[in-house]
């Protein structure tokens, strides 16, 4: 037999796991979540790897998920009959390599009260377990594999790794058994009812059976009468296990699909929007997509992934196919193909005509849908925009044959206020204005008080206020809404002196050029011995009211703003 190997934890992973260990959470429910949705990720990737090795399922084809509390022992135990995890997996997945999310977790969950919204968004996945168990050991069997092997922890220094004994060998066929010593205050995990009632909440559309069994340290003898009859020796399926996606839409009541939301999304609030669809036809597939109402901790990752999950025939293949656009990761749901090789490729998937056929199609009804939102549900839509909004942009210079919707969604603050649409802009154009303005900047309030907004106050023109980074991107892409060109303040020459003077704006803000051409040689020549080398050039300019004078770009340089955001980024 092998020894015991004793094994630290990579420094994020241990940080998180003090956190979870000494922090106080309302929300502790969602380990179960965790650990049955990994398990639920074990039986998937089986099903998987089985298509081109069928002997991996060998005589235990039926995958499943099982719940065992034992009172006597204090213990819950999760288990699965997936993929299962060989001794380097054991040690790479459970404590060594932490995930890219850990990181932006940590610090975000200093910050936070509660950090139950932050644990299921971030998918903290395993170490939630330490929020509830003070001891956990993991047995685990690589489907195929000769050997088992034990991963044991207190989630303090570290884990100890070694080879299964003979009667946990024997009882680990295949997958993985997760045993939880829970801590004191959590022995309401072992309560039946109490169980059943989270697998209802968070799990209950997960694919393969939920079954609960028997309470292994009951004895029938010490056990009232009424449960002795009502929580029978047999096991138990806690949940539905049908693929959502796969029922009518008539059949699925608003709560359905907030469940699944939850359970596919690992949120705990209420989708902002839901899009449940069949495609029959030269392709088949079922559609189910949820844009989420909280923010999503991995919206700005390098990465830029969509996180659809693909199925083929109920079958999950992959979350990384690419079934909706980076400006749209923040869509998340499931696509179930019909038609679909089962043994497609991960890779053969990127090059696939048939799911870029899909994806142009989703797309197109992602954004279909966001329009009829922000028509009949503005307020809601409104909220959508806030959160995803600056990703949704990325679209305007990714996919130029969507510009026009994308820019029929985009919202904007402007010196007319918040949430203006280019639709509004256009119908409130002032007399003889023929250009969309907008100012680029980081800060609302900066902008806000920029001199540069001054002449177009005189005259009452709308200025779009843009603070998100991708706006010095797409603004410099020079497109237009309408036939209306978009046009930077803080570059080159505006020309106003056609727009009329509002009523509202004071009398002396157009003061005659002639009174100002007096002495405009003489102050320029003064400004520009002043400033040297600083400026490439001083003009008299129609930007100004009341300030004396502000920067701007040249004519064909880039924009000011934009130079200072690239910069930003490129730090
Ligand atoms: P995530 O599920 O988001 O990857 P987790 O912390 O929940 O993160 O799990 C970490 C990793 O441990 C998983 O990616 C998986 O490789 C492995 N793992 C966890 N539970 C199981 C299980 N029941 N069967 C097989 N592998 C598992
Ligand atoms: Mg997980």
């Amino acid at each position: 037999r092998t020894p015991r190997e004793a094994h630290a934890f990579q420094a994020e992973v241990a940080e998180l796991l003090h956190l979870m260990v000494h922090a106080v959470y309302s929300e502790t429910d969602v380990f179960l979540r965790e650990l049955i949705s990994n398990a639920s990720d074990a039986c998937d990737r089986l099903r998987y790897e089985a298509i081109a090795r069928p002997e991996l399922l060998a005589d235990d084809s039926a995958l499943t998920i099982r719940l065992r509390p034992d009172t006597a022992a204090g213990t819950l135990t999760v288990s699965d009959n997936g993929i299962g995890m060989d001794r380097q997996e054991l040690i790479d997945n459970l404590g060594t390599i932490a995930r890219s999310g850990t990181r932006a977790f940590i610090g975000k969950l200093a910050a936070a009260k509660d950090g139950s919204g932050l644990i299921g968004q971030f998918g903290v996945g395993f170490y939630a377990a330490f929020m509830v168990a003070d001891r956990i050991e993991v047995t685990s069997r690589r489907a195929g594999a000769a050997e088992a092997w034990v991963w044991r922890s207190t989630g303090a220094q570290g884990f100890e790794i070694e080879a299964a004994d003979a009667a946990r060998a024997d009882r680990v066929r295949r997958g993985t058994e997760i045993v939880l010593h829970l801590k004191e205050d959590a022995r309401k995990y072992l309560d039946a009812h109490e169980i059943e009632r989270i697998v209802h909440a968070y799990s209950d559309h997960i694919q393969f059976p939920i079954m609960l069994e028997a309470d292994a340290g009951k004895t029938d003898a010490g056990k009232p009468a009424d449960e002795a009859a009502s929580s029978d020796a047999a096991p138990r399926q806690v949940n539905t296990a049908s693929a959502v996606w796969q029922r009518a839409k008539s059949e699925l009541k608003p709560e359905d699909y907030t469940q699944a939301y939850r359970s596919i999304c690992g949120a705990f609030d209420e989708p902002a929007m839901t899009l449940h669809y069949r495609v029959e036809g030269r392709q088949s597939y079922a559609v189910l997509l949820f844009v989420p109402s909280g923010s999503l901790f991995d919206l700005f990752d390098p990465a830029r992934k969509s996180h659809l999950k693909l199925y083929v025939r109920r079958v999950y293949i992959t979350d990384d196919a690419s079934l909706l656009p980076s400006w749209l990761r923040f869509v998340r749901g499931v696509v179930d193909s019909e038609d679909l090789p089962l043994n497609i490729s991960r890779e053969m998937l990127q090059n696939n005509p048939q799911v870029a056929a899909m994806r142009k199609a989703i797309t197109g009804r992602v954004l279909a849908e966001l329009e009829t939102l922000a028509t009949k549900e503005p307020e809601r839509f409104a909220t959508v925009w806030e959160q995803f909004g600056a990703v949704i942009k990325e679209g305007l210079y990714e996919e130029p044959e969507r510009r026009e919707a994308i820019l029929g969604l985009a919202r904007f603050t402007s010196t007319a206020g918040s949430g203006r649409s280019l639709a509004q802009y256009v119908a409130d154009l002032r007399e003889n204005q023929t250009e969309i303005y907008y100012l680029v900047g980081e800060d609302i309030d900066r902008l806000k008080a920029n001199p540069k907004l001054e002449a177009a106050r005189a005259r009452g023109i709308e200025v779009l206020l843009l603070t998100d980074p991708v706006d010095a991107l797409w603004t410099s892409l020079r497109l237009d809404f309408q036939g209306k060109g978009f046009k930077s303040l803080s570059q080159g020459e505006v020309d106003f002196s056609l727009v009329p003077l509002a009523d509202t704006a004071k009398p002396e803000a157009d003061q005659t050029a002639a009174d100002a051409a007096v002495d405009e040689a003489a102050v320029i020549a003064a400004v520009k011995l002043a400033l040297g080398d600083k400026v490439s050039d001083v003009k008299a300019s129609q930007r100004l009211t009341d300030s004396a004078a502000c920067l701007v770009a040249g004519g064909f340089g880039p924009d000011r703003e934009l130079e200072r955001l690239l910069a930003k980024q490129n730090r």
